[in-house]
């Protein structure tokens, strides 16, 4: 019998038992066999350069994060109401990560968990309903959280409980790149939007934002915008919530966490993360102060079965620590600065890169038919991600318009994987489609 490739089968199971819309990578996607490092390897057992993960953050298949996972799957895994060592040492390490007061530690399963219950305990401790975001926001997919996310709420309308304010995007936005001012500009919309509803009687519960917005196209948050919405927010009793679900563990490349990189007075009351916490193993948490801790929870209002779980801490325990031994963050920022260096070269050399931006290792590349309307390049930027997959690159669309490249690699991409990326990107955009 004729041999049938391995995708043929695995794309029939999944039309036959997975919801028909179930998302999946590319118009022609690959089977994905193993990883190590940057690399994807197929059924054929060629190589792909992995430039969009979403949560691979020490390297795929790290040998000492999977020697800890097994180890401790092989020893003990149950729920925190066991005690055992691991979940302490664990919140200990993590919270020494963030800044002094953050040190109450809620371990749930996915970032919409996380967003989830900081929703809940701002709305309790506030006794108001209202949420003030940034618009094109994703922040997760449970009924709480889908409704302070656009592209979700979209399909069925946007709560009367949620606030979008303008995306502060200083290539498409009100004030760009050359307004010093752009920060506090597009801080003084999300400011009115508190005091107008304040007025309105209905003041919000929360301040939920992203430190660089993926939804919104890769937006890098122009400089001073986070540090006076801080201020107004803790003028009126709102509390902010980070959502670090993307840009977290020193992504960033110049801090660890992403709303360091607006400033010393930037402190928010909730840190929720997920992702490149367990590098693809589901480890995510809400960090706050144990002021809000004891009010939200006097009598134990909390428990998650998986939460913090034994070999959820483990590998947790685990990143924390290559990440520290193999200098990752650090890498974040030379590397993914060099990256950004060599796209931002591309776009001397062809007409449809509009805007090239980003911070460490979480970049975009933009692309426009016409760099003075500005038109939206989407229909190419998904074909050029089909031909970078053709090249043994991978990197995806992302943005209200699907015209960016969202670039997001382990924090293990060297210099060479980068000249590899824009050399690929340089062909495809050359050769044209
Ligand atoms: N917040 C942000 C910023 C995200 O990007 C995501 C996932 N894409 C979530 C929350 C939800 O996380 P999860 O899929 O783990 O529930």
């Amino acid at each position: 019998t004729a041999w049938t490739p391995v995708i043929d089968t695995a794309l029939r199971g999944r039309k036959a038992h997975l919801p028909e819309t179930h998302p999946t990578y590319f118009e022609q996607p690959i089977n994905m066999v193993r990883a190590r490092d940057c690399r994807f390897y197929d059924e054929h057992g060629r190589a792909y350069l992995d430039a969009l993960n979403n949560v691979t953050l020490v390297g795929h298949c790290h040998p000492r994060l999977v020697a800890a996972a097994t180890r401790q799957l092989g020893r003990l895994n149950t729920n925190s109401r066991f005690v055992y060592d691991l979940l302490s040492e664990y919140a200990e390490r993590l919270t020494a990560t963030l800044p002094d007061g953050l040190d109450v530690v809620y371990f749930v399963n996915s970032g919409s968990e996380a967003n989830d219950l900081a929703l809940r305990i701002s709305r309790y401790l506030t006794k108001r309903d209202d949420v003030v975001i940034i618009d094109d926001a994703y922040h997760g997919y449970t009924t709480v959280v889908a409704d302070v996310s656009p592209s979700r709420y979209r399909h069925y309308g946007k709560p009367d409980t949620t606030h979008p304010t303008p995306v502060p995007d200083r290539y498409r936005g009100a004030y760009g790149y050359d307004d010093p001012q752009a920060g506090a500009k597009y801080a003084a919309h999300v400011i009115e939007t508190f005091d107008r509803l304040a007025a309105e009687g209905r003041a919000p519960a929360a301040y939920l934002f992203e430190a660089l917005l993926a939804g919104g196209g890769q937006v890098v948050l122009p400089p001073g915008y986070l540090a006076p919405i801080f201020a107004a927010a803790a003028e009126r009793g709102i509390v902010t919530i980070a959502d670090e679900v993307q840009v977290g563990f020193g992504r960033l490349g110049e801090a660890f966490w992403g709303f360091q990189t607006q400033g010393p007075d930037v402190v928010p009351d909730m840190v929720t993360m997920g992702k490149s916490m367990g590098n693809g193993f589901p480890v995510a948490a809400l960090v706050t102060t144990r002021e809000i801790s004891r009010a939200f929870d006097p009598t134990g209002r909390f428990f998650s079965t998986y939460g913090g779980n034994p070999v959820a801490c483990a590998v947790g325990l685990e990143l924390l620590g290559i990440m520290e031994e193999e200098d990752l963050q650090r890498n974040a920022l030379t590397t993914g600065g060099y990256l950004l260096e060599r796209l931002g070269g591309l776009a001397g050399r062809h007409e449809l890169i509009g805007d090239v931006r980003g911070q460490g290792f979480y970049s975009g590349v933009e692309f426009v038919r016409d760099r003075r309307t500005k038109e939206p390049a989407s229909e190419e930027t998904l074909m050029i991600c089909e031909r970078l997959k053709d090249e043994g690159v991978l990197v995806y669309p992302t943005g209200p318009h699907w015209n960016i490249l969202k670039l997001k690699p382990p924090l293990s991409f060297t210099p060479a994987m980068a000249d590899e990326f824009a050399a690929a990107l340089d062909r495809v955009l050359e050769a044209g489609w």
